[in-house]
């Protein structure tokens, strides 16, 4: 499974979810965004199991996306939930910061991949590796290269997930000439600014910025559900929502250890609020009908939506305005259109888009 057909299926509410298999990293990553360290928590083994096993041929999404704090600190763990969600339909895909590759002190040493490790790496059907200046500081560029070609080498859709200080940092012109040099153009770049790091929010996240908000701007990033290091599913990958208790209430969808999949996907196709955000976006929500000067006119889009609990006004409006079949119909509407428009124009939106052509292997539909 390629990257482009992964985005692309990015704002079809419910194609996929995001399960943070492990909140823990050994790495040191001065631009973390969620503050990994190995102490950091994690979901129950038992609970995450249970709930990708109620992935059904009926219902389960499209896509399940491992990601961390470090996924492969729990390689049995990968390894079996690939497994299982296979047997239901579910194609998976892996983010990791190669913590394993090598070390950047030991220039051109790519280290052994241990095996119960590679087990895991070859059991998804994409296999994605975050990179940037502060992640080749602990690694090193060569280890990471080398074990790409071996990830492409099996015969698994490998990308790379980049993050950069912005459009014109030197360092992203460098990495992604040289990814081309090494592999031609055999493996995908999503690449990001760095205000949008952190592993559950990594695949594309909302803009932060406060847009016009008489214009809609829809939030493709409220469509896949997130499973957080506590086992608490929200609606979307903004890290603070995932990270921070509780949980805005229209932006919390339940709980692994209570909730299997079909309930976790009637509550993210079902929620009034959550296809408003999705069909026009929250800053129209709120200037539509926001109190006069409440707080959140004055916040970011992200910061905003995080906030509509603080003006009742705004949600009873969009419980009111998505409610029923119209509701459901003008989400459909608005995702089916993001999906259409494909991959390089998502993320020309929502990462870093002088470099959103690289999303698509040349040849691939964009
Ligand atoms: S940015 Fe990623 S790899 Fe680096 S410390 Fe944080 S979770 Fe680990
Ligand atoms: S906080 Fe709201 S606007 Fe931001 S990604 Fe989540 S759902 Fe979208």
């Amino acid at each position: 499974m390629e990257l482009a057909e992964l985005m692309t299926l990015r704002p079809l509410p419910g194609a996929g979810l995001l399960l943070t298999v492990t909140g823990r990293c050994p790495l040191h990553c001065a631009h973390c965004s969620t503050s990994a360290t190995m102490a950091s928590g994690e979901p129950d083994a038992g609970q995450l199991r249970s709930f990708v096993g109620t992935f059904t041929p009926e219902q389960h999404p499209s896509v399940l996306m491992m990601t961390g704090g470090e996924p492969l600190l729990r390689p049995e763990l990968v390894a079996s939930l690939a497994t299982s969600a296979r047997t239901a339909g579910t194609r998976t895909a892996l983010l990791t910061g190669a913590f394993f590759a090598g070390r950047a002190d030991r220039p051109g040493q790519a280290a052994a991949v241990p095996e119960r490790i590679w087990r895991a790496v070859t059991s998804v059907d994409h296999f994605s590796v975050s990179l940037d200046a502060f992640h080749e500081r602990e690694t090193g560029r060569a280890p990471v290269f080398a074990l790409v070609r071996r990830v492409l080498d099996a015969g698994i859709a490998t990308s790379f997930h980049l993050v950069g200080a912005g459009t014109d940092d030197p360092y992203l012109a460098d990495v992604t000439a040289d990814i081309r040099r090494t592999f031609g153009d055999r493996v995908p770049m999503l690449v990001n600014s760095l205000r949008r790091v952190g592993r559950a929010a990594s695949w594309a996240t909302a803009d932060t910025a406060l847009p016009d908000p008489e214009r809609a701007l829809p939030c493709s990033m409220a469509a896949w559900p997130v499973v957080a290091a506590d086992g608490t599913v929200v609606a979307c990958c903004n890290q603070d929502v995932v990270d921070r208790r509780p949980a805005p209430a229209h932006l919390t969808l339940g709980h692994i250890g209570t909730d299997g999949w079909p309930a976790i996907r009637t509550r993210v196709l079902g929620s009034p609020v959550l296809r408003m955000i999705r069909t026009v976006g929250p800053a129209n929500l709120q200037h539509r009908y926001g109190a006069a000067g409440a707080a959140g006119a004055r916040r970011g889009y992200c910061e905003g939506c995080r906030a509509f609990g603080d003006d009742p006004a705004v949600l009873a409006a969009a419980t009111a305005a998505g409610g029923g079949p119209a509701g459901a119909l003008l989400d459909r509407y608005a995702a089916r259109g993001q999906a259409e428009a494909g991959a390089v124009a998502l993320v020309r939106r929502h990462g870093c888009a002088p470099y959103a052509d690289l999303v698509a292997l040349p040849g691939a539909e964009r």
